[in-house]
């Protein structure tokens, strides 16, 4: 791996009841990496995640975040560490308005580390200074997606996970957010993002794993993992 290590996930399982959603998962993301998280519906994608986040409890493995044991830590110590999510669906407050909603995101900060953050979002997200006073819930599609990055962007992630941003867009605004991804990494932030569109998410990826069935069962540049009929046709689902 060309740079240190941010996150290294070794042997992780979860289950939901009797299901069994992971098993021993090993996944390596370096900083300044965009790595993704590739494979079909119900493959243990966004279980992944939510394992590295401490949104479930891992049955086994282990999770460490710059150097630091994460395992079974709480969510908000999680995101303190600089470790934040843009989970699947967006879940922005649709009754609050698009500040309001960024934050909810910068919620145990002071005043000031809250307005330089907002800054920078409406930086990045220039639509999003334009539609301040604007209710969550009247945005299009894709500026809830931007608002949903932002509002986890408040809290100075060094590494973002991203669940499927793409999901429910038009082409043109998933190019966009792809675009927004690149700069965001770009200046400095790490990005773990998982993708159902394969093709998509390997353009912006430095690497990519592919999970079925709960467990990795390739990874490699996105490259490699076109390169191969096998992978693209049996997980894929590339055209
Ligand atoms: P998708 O792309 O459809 O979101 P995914 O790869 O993110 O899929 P997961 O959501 O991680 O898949 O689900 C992995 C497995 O765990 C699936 O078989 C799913 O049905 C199951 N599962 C997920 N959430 C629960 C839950 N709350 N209770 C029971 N089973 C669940």
């Amino acid at each position: 791996m060309p740079r240190d290590p941010i996150l290294v996930v070794r042997g992780l399982s979860a289950t939901y009841g009797p299901i069994r959603a992971l098993s021993d998962v090993d996944l390596d993301v370096a900083e300044g990496e965009i790595v993704a998280i590739l494979g079909s519906n119900g493959a243990g994608k966004t279980t992944t995640l939510l394992a590295i986040t401490g949104l479930i409890r891992p049955t086994a493995g282990q999770v460490t975040f710059r150097g630091r044991d994460i395992t079974g830590t709480a969510t908000e110590t999680i995101v303190r560490l600089g470790l934040a999510m843009t989970p699947e669906g967006r879940h922005i407050f649709e009754g609050l308005t698009v500040v309001e909603n960024l934050r909810m995101g910068a919620a145990f900060r002071g005043r000031a580390a809250f307005e330089r953050m907002r800054d920078e979002v409406f930086a990045l997200f220039p639509v999003l200074a334009e539609r301040r006073a604007q209710l969550g819930g009247t945005l299009s599609g894709g500026e809830q997606q931007m608002l949903a990055i932002g509002r986890s962007m408040m809290s100075e992630p060094a590494m973002l996970l991203l669940d499927e941003p793409s999901l429910g867009l038009a082409p043109q605004i998933v190019e966009v957010i792809f675009d927004l991804i690149v700069r965001l990494r770009d200046r400095g932030t790490t990005i773990l993002l998982v993708e159902q569109n394969a093709r998509l998410a390997l353009d912006i990826a430095d690497r990519g794993f592919v999970i079925a069935s709960g467990r990795v069962v390739a990874t490699g540049t996105g490259r490699d993992l076109l390169a191969s009929d096998e992978i693209v046709q049996a997980y894929l689902g590339v055209e």
